[in-house]
């Protein structure tokens, strides 16, 4: 059984358009997996230390047969062959894979919670979702429409080929 996944990435060292490209790529190869959508690329303030390049980002969805952990484990060989340089927590990093959503479960571990926490507060993650997924409700939290409408989008610019336009 294949389900719809949704996969947030982030990047602000190295090219980090290009290392979103390059990622989703790589995702697309996953075994049992097709790509399905892909957001825009999306500039935004960084969380956490101001001193730091602006992140790129972006969502796309995998529809995928692997299971959740293995799908988490394939994000994160990506994140190693993309020699993922983290300088603490929320400083900067080549590239950083998030499962979102996967279908409509919901999944608490000590490795992987599902939908990810956070998701309904980030502007980052809920206005590219919206864009290749406007219908979709967060499971256990509520509608996107309805949680975009409570989430300014906090210098958030949507980056079109080279001409970027605000949100
Ligand atoms: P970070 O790279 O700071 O986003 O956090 C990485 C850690 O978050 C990994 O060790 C994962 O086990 C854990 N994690 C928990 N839930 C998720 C999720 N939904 N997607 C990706 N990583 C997750």
């Amino acid at each position: 059984m294949r389900v719809a996944t949704y996969i947030g990435l982030g990047s602000n060292l190295d090219n980090p358009p290009q290392q979103l490209r390059r990622a989703i790529q790589e995702l697309a190869l996953f075994p049992e997996s097709r790509l399905k959508a892909c957001s825009s690329l999306y500039r935004s303030p960084p969380m956490g230390p101001a001193e730091q390049p602006d992140y790129i980002n972006a969502v796309v969805e995998l529809e995928t047969g692997l299971a959740a952990e293995s799908l988490l484990d394939a994000l994160q060989d990506i994140e190693r062959q993309h020699r993922r340089v983290r300088a603490g927590h929320w400083g900067p990093r080549t590239l950083d894979l998030d499962i979102l959503l996967y279908g409509v479960g919901r999944i608490g571990t000590p490795r992987l919670q599902i939908p990810h926490p956070g998701i309904g507060q980030r502007s980052f993650v809920l206005y590219p979702l919206a864009e290749i997924a406007p219908g979709l409700s967060i499971p256990g939290l509520a509608s996107l429409e309805s949680l975009l409408q409570q989430c300014a989008s906090d210098g958030l610019e949507r980056l079109d080929d080279s001409v970027s336009a605000t949100v």
